[in-house]
């Protein structure tokens, strides 16, 4: 499983608001730290327009010969439908988009993304925890089955913020997640900025046949592809 340490599967430039380092800037991190695989990924919203712009600008970089390079678009999950803040009718799999790497920055509800706050209030209103962790399930599992080429950020990075935790989720509910993440091949990442999913999660998924990958999420070039979490919970989880 070392060889998954040989990746980073979610790195930002600036085509996100939030981050300081250019395209060229994290491809010379990735080939300076031996990477053999990097997906460049850049938040996106529905309204967002530079998707073209930024493959165009993906392709146009000069990388080094040993490094594998890959596209994503990271975008958040909506609501219960699974649907997922993507601009109308954008695909990956096409025109050098390669995946739509899904966040769980709101709490998927009936009616639209809850605030970690507002999920709070629902908990302590009366909202069961089973019952909220079966919502975030579904609605993850909508969102695998209808996003084609899709990869898993972070997940369950949600839950402490609601005042919940992986441990609190069955069995049942991680398999019927891996599961279906087998399924649908969507990739699932073990994420070092957020140290999820944990060891549970990752064991749950690669015996379904999940394909687990290993990201920074990082903002600047100096974190692409140095890892201390995501070595520890691929570890725990008996990864080989
Ligand atoms: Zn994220
Ligand atoms: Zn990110």
């Amino acid at each position: 499983m070392t060889e998954v340490l040989l990746g980073d599967y979610h790195v930002h430039s600036t085509f996100s608001d939030d981050a300081e380092s250019s395209l060229g800037e994290n491809l010379a991190a990735a080939a300076a730290v031996g990477l053999r695989e990097i997906r460049l990924t850049d938040h996106v919203r529905q309204a967002t327009t530079w998707v073209p712009e930024f493959v165009a600008a993906v392709a146009a970089e000069p990388r080094d010969p040993s490094l594998t390079v890959f596209t994503g678009v990271e975008a958040k999950l909506l609501d219960a439908s699974g649907a997922v803040d993507v601009p109308p009718g954008l695909l990956a799999g096409i025109s050098g988009l390669d995946a739509i790497v899904i966040g769980d920055h709101q709490f998927p509800g009936t009616d639209g993304p809850w605030s970690p706050s507002q999920t709070r209030e629902k908990l302590s209103g009366g909202l069961a925890a089973s019952d909220a962790l079966d919502l975030l399930i579904v609605a993850g599992n909508r969102a695998m089955e209808s996003t084609a080429n899709a990869q898993l950020a972070h997940w369950f990075s949600i839950l402490p913020k609601v005042g919940l935790s992986e441990d609190e989720l069955g069995d049942d509910q991680l398999r019927s997640w891996a599961g279906t993440a087998a399924a649908t091949a969507t990739i699932i990442e073990v994420n070092e900025k957020w140290g999820c999913p944990g060891p549970r999660a990752i064991r749950a998924a690669l015996d379904a046949g999940a394909r687990v990958v290993a990201s920074t999420d990082s903002h600047s070039a100096g974190d692409v592809g140095r890892y201390e979490r995501v070595a520890a919970i691929l570890r725990d989880a008996g990864s080989r």
